[in-house]
C-alpha cells in the first residue's frame, strides 16, 4: 500500500458520517473510494443511531459516538434533531480527534518521518466536526449530498423574508407576496424557474427556517467542498457556490457509480421484487418509493393505492414500516385493494433501490425526488414521476420536469394518478421523456469513467488533500 508521499505519511483521515440513510450511503462511497483506490487510512466516526455495519469495512476504524437519540422518526426534519445530534456528539469527537492527532504525531516520530496530517471529512449536518476541526487547526472538508441547486436557493430565503417574500407559517408572519395573486404560483425571479411553492420549509415558523439555514451553511467555511453531484448538471448552481464559499469545490458524484461497496441500507432489503422483476415485461413496471424519511398521511396513501391500481400498470410499490402516519404498515388499505393489488404487484418495506432501477422491466419511478434517488434513477436512464415533500426535493422536482425534463409531477389526486403513470410508462410523451433520460445516462457515463469530470474531480481531490 503506498503508505507515503514525499517522505511524508498519507494524511489520516477521520470522516464524519450523519446519520441518515441518504447522507450515509454517499459517506461510505466516499471513504471506500479513498481507501481502495487512494490509499489512505480511514476512521468513521458515526452517530449510535442508525450506525454503519463494521463488518462491511474491515479495513476501516469505526469510532461510535454517544448521541443519546432514541430513533431518527422522534426528529426528523426538525431543528431540534439537528441541535441535539451535533451537541451530543461534540465531545466526545474532541476527545477522540485530540488522541487521533496524537498518535499520528507518535507514528511519524518513530517512523523518522516528517509528521503527517490529520484530515476531517463531515457530512455537512454533522457540523459540529467542522468547528472541532477549526478549534484544533486541522484541515476541514465538507461533504455536501444534497443536489447543488437547492443551495442558492437557501441562500437567498433570508433576503426573500427581509422582503416579504418568503411565504412562511408562524404567529406574526404571513405569506405576503405583494406582486401577485396567487402566490405560490409565481415564479421567483432570482431563481428561474423554480416558483414560490417550490421553496423549501414549509409548515415550519420563519426562526426555525432561519436557524436550519444559518446550521447548513457554515458561516467559516471548510478547506474544500465535496459535493456529490455532477459538473454539467448543476453549473449554474455550482458557479453560484464556487462564488459564496472561494473555497475549493469538488464535484464527485454520482459517488454510488465511483466504486461499489456493500449494501449500507439500514433496512433489510426485499430482494423478492428482483425475481418478480424478471418475469416483467421490459419497461413496464412503475417502482414507487418515497425515500427514508418521507411521512405521508393515510389519505394521500390511500390515492397512490387507487392510482397505482387503476393504471393497470404492474408496479413494486416500497410502503416503509411507519411510513403511513397512524399505521405500522399498510393496514390503512382496504383488503379487498390489496388483494386486488397484488394480481399485477408487490407491496415491499424496503427494495434494493440501485437493482431495481437498474432492471430491464423498470419504465418509471414514482419518488420523492430525494438526491440519491433523482442520482440514481438518472445513472439507470429511468424517466421520473415526482411527488415532492420538502428540502432540495422541490428543487429537483422542478428541475426534473422543467430543466432536465425527464419528469412529471404527480397530483396526488383520485383520477390523476393513473394518467400521470401512463404518461410516462406508455405515452408518446413519455417516449420522449426516455430518450432525454437516456441522453442524460450517458453523459453521466462519461462523467464518471476515466478522464470523466468526476473522475477527474476525484484525482484533484486526491491532490488536494496529499498538499494539506
Ligand atoms: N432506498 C433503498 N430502498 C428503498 C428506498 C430507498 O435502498 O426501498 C435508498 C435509495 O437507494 C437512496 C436512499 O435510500 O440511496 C434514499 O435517499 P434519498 O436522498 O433519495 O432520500 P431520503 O431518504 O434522504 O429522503
Amino acid at each position: 500500500m503506498a503508505e507515503e508521499h514525499g517522505g511524508r505519511r498519507r494524511p489520516r483521515l477521520v470522516l464524519i458520517a450523519s446519520p441518515l440513510q441518504g447522507h450515509m450511503t454517499p459517506m461510505i462511497h466516499l471513504a471506500t473510494f479513498l481507501h481502495s483506490k487512494a490509499f489512505f487510512s480511514i476512521t468513521i466516526a458515526h452517530s449510535e443511531l442508525n450506525p454503519p455495519d463494521p463488518s462491511n469495512h474491515p479495513d476501516f476504524t469505526f469510532l461510535p459516538l454517544r448521541d443519546n437519540l432514541s430513533s431518527t422518526s422522534d426528529f426528523a426534519g426538525a431543528v431540534k434533531f439537528l441541535q441535539t445530534l451535533n451537541d451530543n456528539c461534540k465531545p466526545l469527537f474532541k476527545q477522540h480527534l485530540v488522541n487521533i492527532v496524537n498518535a499520528q504525531k507518535d507514528t511519524s516520530s518513530s517512523d523518522h518521518q516528517k509528521e503527517s496530517t490529520v484530515v476531517v471529512i463531515y457530512d455537512n449536518l454533522m457540523y459540529f466536526a467542522g468547528s472541532v476541526a477549526g478549534d484544533l487547526g486541522l484541515p476541514s472538508i465538507m461533504l455536501r449530498t444534497s443536489s447543488a441547486s437547492f443551495f442558492p436557493v437557501i441562500n437567498i430565503i433570508p433576503q426573500l423574508h427581509q422582503q416579504g417574500r418568503f411565504p412562511v407559517q408562524g404567529k406574526d408572519y404571513r405569506f405576503n407576496c405583494f406582486a401577485f395573486t396567487d402566490g405560490s404560483s409565481e415564479i421567483v425571479p432570482e431563481l428561474h424557474p423554480l416558483r414560490y411553492k417550490d421553496l423549501p420549509f414549509s409548515g415550519i415558523s420563519i426562526e426555525q427556517t432561519l436557524e436550519t439555514i444559518n446550521m447548513i451553511i457554515p458561516k467559516t467555511p471548510p478547506s474544500a467542498i465535496l459535493w456529490n453531484t455532477l459538473e454539467f448538471l448543476e453549473s449554474s448552481a455550482l458557479t453560484i457556490i464556487r462564488d459564496h464559499y472561494k473555497v475549493p469545490v469538488f464535484t464527485i458524484g454520482p459517488l454510488h457509480k465511483i466504486i461499489p461497496t456493500p449494501s449500507t441500507s439500514f433496512l433489510e432489503e426485499d430482494t423478492s421484487c428482483i425475481t418478480w422483476l424478471d418475469k416483467q415485461a421490459p419497461k413496464s413496471v412503475v417502482y414507487v418509493s418515497l425515500g427514508s424519511l418521507a411521512k405521508v398521511d393515510e389519505k394521500i396513501s390511500i390515492e397512490m393505492a387507487w392510482g397505482i391500481a387503476n393504471s393497470n400498470q404492474p408496479f413494486v410499490w416500497v410502503v416503509r414500516p411507519g411510513s403511513v402516519r397512524g399505521f405500522e404498515w399498510i393496514e390503512f388499505l382496504p383488503e379487498g385493494l390489496v388483494a386486488e393489488m397484488k394480481t399485477r404487484g408487490l407491496i415491499v418495506k424496503w427494495a434494493p433501490q440501485k437493482d431495481v432501477l437498474a432492471h430491464f422491466a423498470v419504465g418509471g419511478f414514482w419518488s420523492h425526488c430525494g438526491w440519491n434517488s433523482t442520482l440514481e434513477s438518472m445513472f439507470e436512464g429511468v424517466p421520473m414521476l415526482c411527488q415532492p415533500f420538502e428540502l432540495d426535493q422541490k428543487v429537483n422536482c422542478r428541475n426534473l420536469s422543467d430543466v432536465w425534463k425527464i419528469g412529471v409531477e404527480v397530483v396526488v389526486e383520485r383520477g390523476e394518478i393513473e394518467g400521470v403513470i401512463r404518461r410516462v410508462l406508455v405515452s408518446k410523451e413519455g417516449e420522449e421523456m426516455k430518450e432525454r433520460a437516456l441522453e442524460i445516462q450517458e453523459k453521466v457515463k462519461v462523467a464518471v469513467s476515466h478522464g470523466g469530470s468526476s473522475q477527474n474531480s476525484l484525482k484533484e481531490l486526491v491532490e488536494y488533500i496529499l498538499s494539506l
